[in-house]
């Protein structure tokens, strides 16, 4: 979509690559990072505490890696893994509550080939759409620190540029914006500081001219699901939107 800024020494031989591929290869350096000591230790810690209902799991418990069509035109960003979501079956949003609003939305408006996904191996598949998020590591209470948000950065850096067809941005939840945005301003976009807010829309120029849509929505955590702060026809609303767009 856009050339970044891009931690290159990371993985050098990506550049070059095919963006599928490189997609691939960006998504096994994910896998092996251990820039963060206090998250890479509290992965370890996670499977020690398994609630009585996922005892049989083998939990995940390693970065966790973007994934998705690799022509996707909506990028859908999330905050961070959940220890015993994610983190547990080792695929974004698949096995947790915020995943079963998610997912649920894709499948009805066209992005998924099913309404739902408890594990990675189930035939779970995103069609037009990629999902990633602002850290890859599941933090404690779900709080990542600024230096781990800037430590897993260049990964979504490297995702805007190879993810080439992207047209629309979905971040869920206003950390995922904030640092959205940061982001996008690093690629070379000349954003103006922007709102929050459920169901805005921002068209936004690209560093080439073209536009990309942001479009705002509150995260599907069970905080603001089971408050009444986000509805299903609310967060269907943002999906409703996504589709006008493209
Ligand atoms: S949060 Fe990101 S940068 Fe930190 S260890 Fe996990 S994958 Fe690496």
């Amino acid at each position: 979509m856009v050339k970044s800024i891009i931690d290159s020494q990371a993985r050098p031989e990506i550049e070059g690559m095919k963006s599928e591929m490189a997609l691939e290869k960006l998504q096994d350096t994910v896998i092996r990072c251990r820039k963060c000591p206090r998250l890479v230790a509290c992965l370890q810690e996670v499977p020690a505490h398994k609630p009585k209902r996922f005892r049989d799991w083998d939990y995940w418990s390693k970065p966790l890696p973007s994934f998705g069509d690799p022509d996707a035109r909506v990028l859908i960003v999330g905050l961070a893994p959940a220890a015993q979501g994610g983190n547990r079956t080792g695929r974004m949003f698949t096995g947790d509550r915020s995943g079963e609003w998610l997912f649920n939305a894709l499948y009805k408006f066209g992005f998924a080939n099913q309404p739902n996904s408890l594990r990675s191996d189930d035939g779970f598949k995103l069609s037009d759409c990629y999902i990633t998020a602002t850290i890859r590591c599941a933090p404690p209470q779900n709080k990542p620190l600024p230096e781990e948000i800037e430590n897993c950065r260049p990964y979504f850096l490297k995702e805007l540029d190879l993810l080439e067809k992207i047209k629309v941005i979905v971040p869920l939840g206003q950390i995922a914006f904030t640092q959205t945005l940061k982001s996008l301003r690093l690629t070379g976009f000349n954003t103006p500081s922007l709102s929050f807010g459920h169901g805005k829309i921002y068209s936004l120029r690209t560093p080439n001219s073209q536009f990309l849509t942001l479009i705002t929505t509150y995260h599907p955590s069970q905080q603001n699901t089971q408050t009444g702060k986000l509805t299903r026809p609310m967060f269907h609303q943002i999906f409703e939107m996504v589709r006008k767009k493209l």
